[in-house]
């Protein structure tokens, strides 16, 4: 295809109904049918990115290869599709307005009022139409975040409505409903739907194609009704239902014809089926385990599972390709002391200690590293994971008393955790970790490279603190071991203790390169250890 194709698409009625596995699940039957698709987000907030947010107000903050935080749903974007997104991919209002009022202090509005319509507006259609700037998509597939009627989302909305009368038949709105369950009645209503489209038609939006969120199968009479009301035609009304796992969602649209329906919609004659016989396999592994472990994760956010959702969807991935079915138990870091590790962990098959920032459970982990390290239970440590056991080792191993990172302790004694030199001087917090893509040199004959089956990697970081090297001979010594190094900087990027079953610290973060189709080989050597164990 030569003109990119735009799929807008919004929600309606109430958040979390899953736009972001349905953009991911359409991009995924396009892709299926030998389409280049991308998918990006716009977030109504005005944080520039997510990267300044707490995990508990969105969840998780995902990291794509080139550096951008971004919002989590990139990560299901690039799980699904199995290819990188970018600093393009996700956009927030408060990236539109500090472009727009840069831009008016540079003077480039010549004297004009700088307004929200055409302005901001048109800052808004310029991001959306990047990624199709040199035709590298067939598709390109927007995700408005937030609500239709929050006052956040309006620009947003109306740039949408200003691209589907430019683009005419090459732009699509579909619009994520919610068709609720009234237990007393024994009926699904259709008004919120109706009430949302009516939402949208009031901003200049008619939505082409319907996605009802539901938990009972929609019957014909309610899709007419649905139609009727909402002026799209009934092969429009797609219904999305409950399902056990988020990897079912392509095949239920599939199911529902939601690609047949967007391809028609714009005029593509297209004769071929999308061809899932990959994810069709994983979903049959998934499904289908003959083992079963138990992960202990352990972090300080975890009563929103959200906040660490590339790991829990690895582990799926992980789980599937060892035919085994992972349970994560999430553990509360705080919860945790040498006392009570025992009673929490023993049955534990395999330990995870969490990224995270600052000193609130902080002693936790150490604790749980501990047990693990003591115990041989395989033990996975990610970012302030693999610092926290340089801590643990350097404190009872190596009796070093008081050994912290100096983000939680700035004058302890053994500081086996710094701040990196190119961090020194950093004072804004957005945007200014050490982010994105590096590369790692593994040394031979560690479990590591075992795993990966090669000595060159890149994984993604997100931190301000590194392996301080001051004390690396004194590590090398007592049997923890750098396996991964960054060269150019020479920085300790993987520790090992190759002593034990399974003892791996990661200063980067696996998580957010698991795909379907491609299983981290961390997530699978882990789980697999831990099955070993079991
Ligand atoms: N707080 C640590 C640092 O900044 C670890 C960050 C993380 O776990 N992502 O280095």
């Amino acid at each position: 295809m030569i003109q990119s194709k735009f799929i807008f698409v919004l929600g309606g009625v109430a958040s979390s109904l899953g736009k972001g596995i349905i953009s991911s699940s359409l991009a995924k039957l396009l892709q299926a049918r030998g389409y280049k698709v991308t998918i990006q987000k716009f977030d109504p907030y005005i944080n520039v990115d997510p990267g300044t947010l707490n995990p508990y107000e969105h969840g998780e903050c995902y990291v794509t290869r080139d550096g951008a935080e971004t919002d989590l749903d990139l990560g299901h974007y690039e799980r699904f599709l199995n290819q990188p997104t970018t600093q393009a991919n996700n956009v927030t209002t408060g990236r539109i307005y500090q472009t727009v009022i840069e831009k008016e202090r540079h003077g480039d509005y010549l004297g004009e009022t700088v307004q929200i319509i055409p302005h901001i507006t048109d800052e808004i259609k310029n991001r959306m139409k990047l990624l199709a700037v040199d035709g590298q998509f067939d598709f390109v597939i927007t995700e408005i975040g937030g609500t239709v009627g929050d006052i956040e989302s309006l620009p947003f909305v109306e740039a949408v409505r200003q691209l589907k009368w430019e683009m005419g038949v090459n732009a699509l709105v579909l619009h994520l409903t919610l068709v609720p369950y009234l237990a007393a009645a024994g009926e699904l209503k259709t008004k919120p739907t109706q009430h949302s489209v009516k939402a949208l038609l009031e901003l200049g939006v008619q939505p082409d194609i319907l996605i009802c969120r539901t938990e009972h199968h929609l019957h014909s009479g309610l899709r007419n009704k649905i139609a009727l009301f909402c002026n799209v035609e009934s092969t429009s009304v797609i219904e999305s239902i409950d399902t056990e796992t988020i990897y079912n969602v392509p095949l239920l649209m599939r199911e529902e014809g939601l690609d047949g329906e967007v391809l028609r919609k714009m005029n593509i004659k297209d004769g071929k089926k999308p061809n899932l016989t990959e994810w069709d396999n994983f979903l049959k592994r998934l499904k289908n385990p003959v083992h079963e472990v138990t992960i202990g994760l352990v972090g300080k956010y975890v009563e929103l599972k959200d906040s660490y959702k590339s790991i829990l969807e690895s582990f799926v991935h992980a789980g599937a390709a060892n035919l085994t079915k992972v349970n994560v138990k999430m553990i509360h870091s705080e919860k945790i002391s040498d006392e009570n590790a025992d009673e929490t962990l023993r049955k534990m098959d395999g330990i995870l200690v969490a990224p995270g920032f600052g000193n609130r459970g902080i002693e936790g982990k150490i604790s749980a590293i501990k047990y693990a390290r003591e115990n041989n239970i395989p033990f996975l440590g990610v970012c302030l994971g693999m610092q926290c056991a340089v801590i643990e080792f350097a404190r009872n191993v190596l009796n070093f008393d008081d050994a912290h990172s100096t983000e939680m302790h700035k004058r302890t004694p053994f500081p086996v955790i710094d701040l990196m030199e190119s961090q020194k001087n950093v004072e804004d917090l957005g945007g200014t970790m050490r982010l994105g893509a590096y590369p790692c040199t593994l040394t031979e004959n560690s479990k590591v490279a075992a795993a990966y089956g090669k000595f060159h990697i890149e994984e993604r970081h997100r931190h301000r603190y590194e392996f301080n090297n001051k004390f690396r001979e004194d590590f090398i010594n007592a049997g923890m071991i750098p396996t991964g190094i960054y060269e150019e900087k020479d920085l300790v990027e993987i520790v090992e203790i190759p002593s034990h079953p399974y003892f791996v610290g990661v200063q980067f973060h696996p998580e957010y390169k698991s795909t379907v189709a491609s299983p981290h080989p961390l997530f699978v050597s882990f789980v697999k250890a831990a099955r070993d164990k079991a």
